[in-house]
């Protein structure tokens, strides 16, 4: 009997329990709606994982429109598909599990992208943890299977509805993600400890565009890792990425919506020019503008750089933070609402960190801490390569003073950083 799968954000065929369940003759297509509102660079990468993907299924994955016409006129009696746990995907697998229903084909939904899925760890009385540490120390004791099989002798079919769209060649999907944490494992794993916060090293395995897309799952990463403090430091991040989805997961408002309340009545500004200077990498902070041109020209930005630039948005520019979140979503090829929302309000003060306060990132000093010998700023940001060494840091403490292309900085850090704390002092639970 032949089912129609649904691939979402599980675009491999290895370690993908809900493709094995869905048999031997499988339709395997992807939805034209996953491409509604992406920017020009997600939809180039979202498109590359699919023709990746393609590959691995003999030329049949199919883009279709609606899931339920499809299996209606291909005349399937299952559609297969794995679990989404972000607000959107669970309202779109109800819709369709709907339109299904009423045409009497069954929606089976296996497990999702996660060594644990979203809701499964609790405290003892059952309540959600609130905060990573305890979360991570019961997930680890917790567990996970072992990862499972590609499946094999399949028929795959074509569904017969468009072509997958061409676009420019992008390095991703599921071989491309076993060998980067192949390389990953053998050039920076042992050092990730050390290196993952150095923004001018690629000590990170530039693996969240294929956690985000389901080209590789979790439990294959988790399964090659030992535990030297490098490999647990790894294991940790992997982590967040689940602490993050979990917290999503019980507090769906959490989008866009204030974890701690109380922030939600914080004092804050709208001033255009500097939301568009800080999209645009034209602060006059090098490493925030490096940063967000990271972003702009690659799609991906160094976690450090993340929590630089969100904390410069939210404390020295005084804008909320889901104005950086939604310019993140259209930028970020790794997008994923759980770890970007929770991401921002972490650095924002008010997530899931513990003190929120005092948190605030010195654009400056985190630069020389970070990008030691200039090197990042330098390569991201072309008006300043004619100052050598840790001095592109503070381009305007030098004798021949700023690059004329390159803007004076557009606030007083410590001007903001007191006024930030002034306000955190107004909403402060005492
Ligand atoms: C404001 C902000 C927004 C963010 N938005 C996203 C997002 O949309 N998508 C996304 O995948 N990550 C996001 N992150 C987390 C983190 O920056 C990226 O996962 C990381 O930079 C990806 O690079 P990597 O794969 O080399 O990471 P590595 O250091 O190699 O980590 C391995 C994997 O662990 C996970 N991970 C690592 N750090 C975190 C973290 N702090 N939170 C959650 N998961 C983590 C990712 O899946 C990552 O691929 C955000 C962080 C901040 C501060």
């Amino acid at each position: 009997m032949s089912t129609l799968y649904w691939f979402r954000r599980d675009l491999r065929l290895s370690d993908n329990p809900s493709l094995l369940a869905a048999g031997n003759e499988v339709y395997p297509v992807v939805v034209s709606g996953s491409l509604d509102g992406l920017s020009k660079v997600r939809v180039d990468s979202l498109t590359a994982s699919w023709r990746s993907l393609n590959e691995s299924l003999d030329g049949n994955l199919t883009l279709i429109d609606d899931v339920a016409e499809c299996a209606n006129r291909l005349g399937v009696t299952a559609v297969h598909c794995a679990r989404a746990y972000e607000p959107a995907g669970i309202s779109e697998q109800e819709r369709v599990a709907r339109d299904l229903e009423s045409l009497g084909i069954k929606l089976v939904i296996g497990p999702g992208n996660y060594a644990l899925s979203p809701g499964t760890v609790r405290k003892p009385d059952g309540t959600p943890y609130r905060v990573y540490t305890p979360f991570f120390k019961a997930w680890f004791e917790r567990g996970w299977e072992s990862p499972r099989p590609a499946p094999v002798g399949v028929t795959w079919a074509s569904a017969g509805g468009r072509e997958l769209p061409s676009g420019p060649p992008v390095r991703v999907g599921e071989a491309f993600a076993l060998r980067t944490f192949e390389r990953f494992a053998k050039r920076a794993l042992h050092e990730y400890n050390e290196d993952r916060n150095r923004a001018d090293l690629s000590g990170t395995s530039h693996l969240s565009h294929a956690l985000a897309h389901g080209e590789v799952h979790p439990r294959t990463l988790l399964a090659q890792l030992g535990d030297s403090q490098s490999e647990v430091s790894f294991m940790k991040e992997l982590a967040w990425r689940e602490f993050y989805a979990d917290v999503l997961w019980h507090n769906p408002h959490t989008v866009e919506g204030y974890y701690e309340p109380r922030f939600a009545n914080m004092r804050y500004d709208f001033d255009e020019s500097k939301l568009v200077a800080w999209q645009q990498g034209k602060t006059g902070f090098p490493m925030v503008d490096a940063g967000m041109r990271q972003l702009m020209t690659t799609g991906w930005m160094h976690n450090r750089v993340r929590m630089i630039v969100a904390s410069f948005l939210v404390k020295d520019l005084h804008i909320e933070w889901q104005h950086g979140a939604r310019w993140f979503e259209q930028h970020l090829t790794d997008f994923d609402v759980a770890s970007n929302s929770h991401g921002w309000q972490w650095t924002a003060g008010c997530g899931t960190d513990a003190s929120p306060y005092y948190r605030i990132f010195n654009p400056i000093t985190q630069g020389y801490k970070f990008d030691p010998n200039g090197d990042y700023v330098r390569k991201y940001v072309p008006e300043l390569r004619g100052i050598s060494g840790k001095e592109v840091h503070e381009p305007w403490l030098l004798i021949d003073g700023l690059s004329p292309d390159y803007p004076a900085p557009i606030v007083d850090h410590s001007v903001e950083r007191a006024e930030a704390l002034a306000r955190l002092e107004e909403i402060k639970v005492v």
